[in-house]
């Protein structure tokens, strides 16, 4: 990256090329325009066909419920994109003397190096929230990394320090989870059952509630143990003094 243009944020850069035309590289152009940028933005992607959202792929579109034209995620008419994907497809960056380990190693301001920034699928980075390094393969994610990153390319330095979020439909059961799931330390079920399939099940690590998952729950019965997780609360009080639930989200 080169120099900044006159009138842009500090910091910025004067051209940007972005790899990976799906949903964190659109974020990031997308948001380097937003935020003033007016130098050049390439984007490169290994498809032919333009830009497409992945999840309703194997939904939406199976069900008959949405039409193949539903899946570009901008028309064609709008420029777009880049960052890389849902399999860590890092080969390419061997020898580049950036690190990579199942991922491209990035800081908690998603910066691999000096002028080079990861975001999404590929993207391992440190989120400080959980003090942790990690790679989240969602659709969520993909978008507000790839925000973060161009933000953060224009001078921000702003830590990426999400609740990771991700939702899933599998036939007519519902999953969503906020959080960090992994290497948990205990699971705990606070409301419905296995039996029933239905349930929200709570996650623990070390003495910190890092994670909640719900199947089949209404979505609004978890947002407070989201806001609590990102809280950094401790397990204990999280227990002994749940979340209360909006009303209305009862059902
Ligand atoms: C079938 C399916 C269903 C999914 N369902 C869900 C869901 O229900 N919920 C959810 O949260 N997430 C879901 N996901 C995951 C979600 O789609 C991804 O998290 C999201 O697409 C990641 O965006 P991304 O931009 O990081 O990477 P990707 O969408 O994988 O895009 C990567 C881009 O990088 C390009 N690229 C890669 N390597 C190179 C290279 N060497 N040179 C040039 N270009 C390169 C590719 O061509 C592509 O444009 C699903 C994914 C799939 C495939």
């Amino acid at each position: 990256m080169t120099t900044g243009t006159a009138g842009e944020p500090a910091g910025a850069p004067g051209r940007v090329v972005i790899v990976g035309a799906s949903a964190a590289g659109l974020a990031a152009a997308e948001t380097l325009r937003r935020s003033g940028h007016t130098g050049t933005i390439t984007l490169i992607g290994d498809e032919a066909t333009a830009p497409y959202d992945r999840p309703p792929l194997a939904k939406e579109i199976l069900r008959g419920a949405w039409t193949p034209d539903r899946l570009p995620l901008r028309t064609e008419a709008e420029t777009v994109l880049v960052a890389v994907g849902s399999r860590p497809n890092t080969e390419w960056l061997t020898g580049s003397g950036l690190a990579l380990d199942d991922g491209l190693v990035c800081d908690e301001f998603c910066a691999a190096a000096p002028g080079v920034y990861g975001a999404g699928d590929v993207a391992r980075w440190h989120n400080p929230l959980f003090d942790t390094s990690m790679r989240v393969e969602h659709r969520t994610n993909a978008t507000e990394q790839g925000m973060a990153a161009a933000r953060n390319l224009l001078g921000a330095r702003r830590p990426f320090a999400p609740v990771p979020y991700f939702w899933s439909d599998q036939y007519d059961m519902k999953i969503r989870a906020y959080g960090y799931l992994r290497g948990h330390d205990e699971v705990r079920i606070v409301e419905g059952s296995l039996a029933d399939r239905k349930f929200t099940a709570v996650y623990r690590f070390g003495d910190r509630l890092t994670g909640v998952l719900a199947v089949g729950m209404p979505p609004r019965r978890i947002r407070g143990w989201q806001q609590a997780i990102a809280a950094r609360t401790p397990w204990r009080d999280a227990l002994s003094n749940p979340p209360s639930v909006p009303e209305g989200a009862a059902a």
